[in-house]
């Protein structure tokens, strides 16, 4: 099977400006940055979905985010930071492994908040939704 990109940069056989590894992520510059310091956050091992994750794994993934979103902040002098993941191509996932983007944020930047992504407010109740999601929490 064919390695994707991101298991290439992962594994070193594919060129990125990296700035951080450990045995569960990676974490490189993007290369079409959306503001200074724009970087993506992978796991080593190709997932495509935050589901995926082990419990192991995502702790760790996501002490990674924490460290790097701080150290972003500092380098580049931000204000505020966005961070996201955009999952299934309906959401714009270009590249099929997992990634978090972490965007540093500066006054008169032009970008807006991550709800603006989506207008598509319920049909149901919120109160419907809230016991739909609870039961799935428990199934
Ligand atoms: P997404 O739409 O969330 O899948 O975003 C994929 C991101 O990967 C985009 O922001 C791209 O600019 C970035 N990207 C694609 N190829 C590379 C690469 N070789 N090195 C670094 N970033 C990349
Ligand atoms: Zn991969």
């Amino acid at each position: 099977m064919t390695e994707c990109l991101f298991c290439r940069i992962a594994a070193a056989r594919a060129p990125a400006k990296i700035v951080f590894t450990d045995e569960t992520a990676v974490a490189f510059l993007d290369i079409q940055p959306h503001a200074p310091g724009h970087l993506l956050v992978v796991p080593r091992r190709h997932v495509k979905t935050l589901a995926e994750l082990s419990e192991s794994e995502v702790g760790l993934f996501f002490r990674a985010v924490q460290k790097l979103a701080e150290a972003a902040i500092w380098a580049v002098g931000a204000q505020g930071l966005t961070l996201g993941i955009n999952q299934g191509e309906i959401a714009g996932q270009a590249v099929p492994h997992l990634h978090l983007h972490i965007l540093p944020r500066f006054v008169g930047d032009g970008g807006g908040s991550i709800q603006a992504v989506v207008v598509n407010p319920p049909q149901e109740s919120l109160e419907k939704i809230q016991q739909k999601i609870q039961a799935q929490l428990i199934a």
